[in-house]
């Protein structure tokens, strides 16, 4: 029981090795997800801040026509020989200030537009290059650790290897088969005549084989899984 207490606390090692390895795979790849969404969100805010400079540009156009048309009609103005023409002339003029006037309005609306759109695209930019410098930062920390981490775990493999030599197979097998039903615990401790692993109490006779320290496996009759009492010795020993 103490080998295969041995065993259990190799296997826990290597999978808290693997879950960290996992929990840093998942963050870069979290990370990554959200630097493509900024991406895609900043694309699509410089072609909307193209558009609007298409619009400006096409505006900006329709003020100098109306600019050029009122400075033009206004010079004709002294040629006009009749009240019914002077009629018609006044009211281009008047319909061209009024084009320009509407034009200067949506200039405005649209450079307000502009800026917003600007601070925002800033606002990503900036965003995107903490990202960027995140993901680096892990991924050089990932790099760097996944050499110690193989290390550790062909280390405790090896050792693993060892200690397996020394039970008998059936006894390993057992607890492999325990262990991959029960999530990688498969012994667990005994405490106040209570399995640590399902909290439910352990009938007297059980517990008594148990402290009696009977070098046979005992499971827990209701998760079946293997129990030891903790002593002294064994707390020393982990
Ligand atoms: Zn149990």
């Amino acid at each position: 029981l103490k080998v295969l207490e041995q065993i259990q606390k190799i296997d826990l090692e290597v999978s808290a090795i693997e879950q960290e390895q996992k929990e840093y795979e998942e963050r870069i790849e979290t990370i990554t997800a959200s630097i493509t969404g900024m991406e895609e969100e900043i694309e699509a805010l410089s072609s909307e801040t193209e558009t609007l400079e298409n619009l400006r540009r096409d505006v900006e156009e329709r003020i100098r026509q109306s600019s050029e048309k009122v400075t033009r009609d206004e010079r004709r103005l002294g040629e006009i020989k009749t009240p019914r023409e002077m009629k018609a002339l006044n009211k281009e003029i008047n319909s061209a200030n009024k084009a320009k006037k509407l034009g200067e309005e949506e200039l405005e609306r649209l450079a307000a537009r502009a800026g917003e759109l600007g601070d925002r695209l800033d606002q990503k930019r900036t965003g995107i290059e903490g990202k960027n410098e995140e993901v680096a930062g892990l991924l050089a920390e990932f790099e760097q650790k996944k050499a110690s981490w193989n290390q550790a775990v062909a280390g405790k493999l090896r050792s693993r290897d060892e200690i397996k030599a020394t039970i008998e197979p059936g006894v390993l097998r057992k607890y492999e088969l325990i262990r991959s039903r029960r999530g990688g615990m498969a012994m667990v401790p005994v405490e106040n005549e209570t399995c640590q692993g399902c909290y439910i109490h352990i009938p007297p006779q059980v517990y008594i084989q148990l402290k009696k320290g009977v070098d046979e496996i005992i499971t827990c009759p209701h998760c079946h899984r293997i129990l030891y009492v903790e002593d002294q010795a064994a707390t020393e020993a982990v």
